[in-house]
């Protein structure tokens, strides 16, 4: 069976009340930072319920002004997760720290907090944990273990925008969170992220810092407010968010208790369709949690099928189906596997699971049809190719 067009993974939902907003500011003749930036900004902290929340031109971005705003230096080690995107140890990397991976739980595929501990020294600033595919991690031992050390923790809450740990939302419990809105995730401003904190004076170092280091506001000076004098106080980086983009998250907010309800209905018609398939499901979230239901991530059987990962994604591709690998973890990448000397085995679970891991097709844009189509043809493939 070839399914025709071809299904992108992780096309985004774009609607015409969000392309009207685009051309409302191409028109208006305010393109970069400007009032829909900051009204993006009020309107997302209000959705989270901190006390401050602050737009980059990336979450990429918006990692690397929490690890400087924090503190991070060099000679400081950062405790992370390897199974996670590049971007979350590239950007402790950028600050001069050092990423010092924990493996996976194997059942939560988050970082294990038992394994936390024995990482620790003199040396470690900070834990950032990672919501893997939506599923919060278990942020009260996180903390636990992260207080009488003094580390700051920062979470990467890229694919987490819905999702709440028993009671608080993702964005309310760390020292600093940040989210994407990438094109494939939950929101979408084509580029852009967030950092959110309830700390006052980081929140001021975050405007500052992703705007050359110049004094605060300075982004009115083109305004009709008069002219002001800026002053460089830090030498800052280049990591505001436009007004275009913000154009998009403005309405992209509004709908994602919606989309986030039919990710879940997509996920539970998957779970139903691939009880008796050759894959290991993810299990259930844990209780008293709120899955954000970024990624459905299915684990091959190898022992049942004559066939790899990187086969089934191929045939899945040749027959219309576009999927997603998150992630090879960085420890099995060549920068790091070389610069941290680090073996396949010493992350036996990340390992184990970036040998059997992909995502199926989950955005809010996908029709039943589509559904039904991912699920027949991954079915023909598996069936194919069993032992
Ligand atoms: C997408 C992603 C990032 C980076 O987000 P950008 O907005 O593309 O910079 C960071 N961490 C994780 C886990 C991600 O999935």
């Amino acid at each position: 069976m070839k399914r025709e067009p071809y299904l992108v993974f992780g096309s985004p939902r774009i609607e015409e009340d969000e392309i009207a907003e685009v051309v409302d500011s191409l028109r208006s003749g305010w393109i970069s930072t400007g009032p829909k930036v900051a009204r993006f900004e009020e309107m997302f902290r209000d959705y989270i319920g901190c006390r401050f929340a602050r737009a980059t031109s990336s979450c990429t971005a918006g990692l690397h002004l929490a690890m400087v705003v924090a503190g991070v230096e060099p000679g400081d080690e950062v405790i992370t997760t390897p199974l996670t995107f590049a971007a979350t140890a590239n950007a402790i990397l950028h600050a001069g720290g050092k990423p010092v991976f924990v493996d996976i739980d194997p059942h939560t595929f988050n970082i294990d907090p038992k394994k936390i501990p024995e990482k620790i020294t003199a040396q470690t600033r900070a834990i950032v944990p990672v919501h893997l595919a939506g599923r919060p991690c278990p942020m009260n031992p996180i903390l636990e273990i992260a207080e009488p050390h003094n580390l700051l923790v920062i979470e990467d809450a890229a694919h987490a925008i819905e999702a709440q740990y028993h009671g608080r939302k993702i964005g309310t419990i760390g020292d600093l969170t940040v989210f994407s809105f990438y094109v494939t995730k939950n929101l979408t401003t084509g580029e852009g992220g967030m950092i959110t904190t309830n700390r006052a004076d980081w929140s001021e170092a975050i405007e500052r810092f992703a705007l050359h280091g110049l004094s605060r506001g300075a982004w009115k000076r083109f305004s009709d407010d008069g002219f002001k004098h800026y002053e460089v106080v830090v030498p800052g980086f280049k990591y505001n968010m436009m007004d275009i983009q913000a154009a998009l998250g403005i309405h992209q907010l509004g709908k994602i208790e919606a989309y986030h309800k039919r990710r879940e209905e997509i996920w539970r018609r998957y779970d139903e369709a691939f009880t008796s398939a050759p894959l290991d499901l993810s299990p259930l979230p844990e209780e008293n949690t709120v899955h954000a239901r970024h990624l459905y991530v299915v684990r091959l059987r190898l022992d049942e099928l004559k066939i790899n990962r990187d086969g089934v994604v191929e045939q899945l591709h040749r027959r219309g189906i576009g999927t997603g690998i998150h992630y090879r973890a960085l420890h099995l990448h060549s920068y790091y596997r070389e610069t941290f000397g680090l073996r396949p085995e010493d992350f036996p679970h990340a390992t184990d699971y970036s040998e059997r891991a992909f995502s199926l097709p989950l955005s809010a844009k996908l029709t039943d049809r589509d559904v039904e189509d991912v699920i027949a043809i991954l079915t023909e493939v598996l069936e194919e190719n069993r032992r």
